[in-house]
């Protein structure tokens, strides 16, 4: 296997200005201040090893012509997106756009071998598809806490844990394979195509079945000491409050993620306090979370209050969060269909209520823009980190 990486600190940042898009050799050469001499000794080798084609020629600003560069079409990374009851397998280009994506429902409980097993055949079937014969390398998420490419958490994924998650993954699709947890990686996919690629710092907050918060910090992921910065899931609200599946109570998670939100809206039909939510509990015979956005879309006051709950909470931790890390802004993703702006006002209601004017007062709170696409592209962009990267 021929190992497409930069070999030096020049070479690995000029790969990386080209991962954002085709850029011109003076454009190169400015950027990152190095003379015509170097520019050109190091393009030179990027281009002999294949990491570095011409693009044609770069519009001239008078003067000598300047040809235009991008990664190679020999560069191609591979996306893993292990969900609690989906795979999702994506293809792309140098720049992370994505060339071939593909999905279909999977039980991560059915343990990793069968999961992994069938995420390396999707994987296999786009690249026989879109013609990739070589891999430069494979990002995974997994739905659960990752540390060092091994899963770690048990409760959560039976069976994973301490699963060598990463080497499983390079060693069948025989590239660098590198493993993070979800909000991690949605992180990254915010920060290379969504609002987060022009903010230095910024936080992602990630809803859902799991509820987790990516941590982006001077331009660089951060995962702290032993990986779980920003597992936010279990921290205690209320002593009072719901159990919770780690078995504690009153966690973020227990309110906030969709068992909980479910878990009161069944609460609230049954008592008798929403008749929207009573009617369609009798009639599907459970509730789900896009019942509940319906309900409370519809005006039912139970299923708003609701909502408005969850999002009160949500914002409660986000006051700590915003005043501890001072970040740029604030991207939600994974809100409900329908519920992501009654949500987004609830918690910004709360944020700059309560957080001091010198941290909120230009931080913007936004729902993200990428949808199921902050995935893909963050686990091709973790792959690219990694390969990218000179020790
Ligand atoms: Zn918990």
């Amino acid at each position: 296997m021929a190992l497409v990486r930069p070999e030096n600190q020049q070479q690995a940042r000029l790969v990386r200005l080209l991962r954002d898009g085709p850029r011109s050799r003076v454009e190169l050469g400015d950027l990152l201040g190095l003379s015509r001499t170097t520019l050109t000794t190091e393009l030179d080798q990027l281009v002999a090893r294949g990491l570095v084609e011409t693009a044609g020629p770069a519009a001239s600003r008078g003067g000598r012509r300047s040809s235009l560069l991008r990664l190679s079409a020999g560069v191609r990374f591979a996306s893993v997106v292990i969900a609690a009851d989906r795979i999702t397998v994506a293809v792309t280009d140098g720049e992370l756009n994505v060339l071939a994506e593909t999905g279909e429902p999977a039980e991560v409980r059915s343990g990793p071998e069968a999961v992994i097993g069938r995420a390396v055949e999707l994987v296999g079937k786009l690249r026989a598809e879109s013609g990739v014969a070589e891999l430069t390398g494979v990002g995974v998420a997994l739905p659960g806490p990752v540390d060092n490419g091994t899963s770690i958490a048990p409760a959560v994924l039976p069976g994973w844990q301490r699963f060598p998650v990463r080497d499983a993954f390079a060693t069948e699709l025989g590239c660098p394979a590198l493993v993070d947890n979800d909000a991690n990686v949605l992180a990254l996919g915010e920060q290379h195509a969504g609002i987060g690629r022009t903010f230095e710092d910024f936080l992602y907050l990630k809803l859902g079945t799991a509820i987790g918060c990516g941590l982006v910090l001077g331009g660089s992921l951060y995962r702290g000491a032993t990986s779980s910065a920003g597992d936010i899931a279990h921290l205690p609200l209320d002593e009072d409050g719901p159990t919770c599946v780690c078995g504690e109570i009153g966690c973020l998670e227990a309110y906030c993620g969709d068992a909980g939100l479910v878990k009161a809206a069944l609460a609230a039909a049954r008592s008798g306090r929403s008749t929207a939510l009573a009617a369609r509990n009798t009639a599907a015979g459970t509730l789900t979370v896009p019942d509940v956005a319906a309900a409370a879309i519809a005006g039912d006051p139970a299923a708003q209050t609701l909502v408005r709950d969850t999002a009160r909470r949500l914002g409660q931790v986000l006051v700590g969060l915003v005043s501890f890390f001072n970040p740029g802004i604030v991207v939600i993703g994974g809100a409900p269909d329908g519920l992501g702006h009654i949500l987004l006002a609830e918690v910004r209601g709360v944020v700059y209520r309560r957080s001091a004017p010198v941290a909120t007062g230009t931080m913007p709170i936004v729902l993200s823009d990428l949808a199921d696409r902050a995935a893909v592209v963050g686990g091709a962009r973790l792959a690219s980190d990694h390969v990218f990267t000179v020790d």
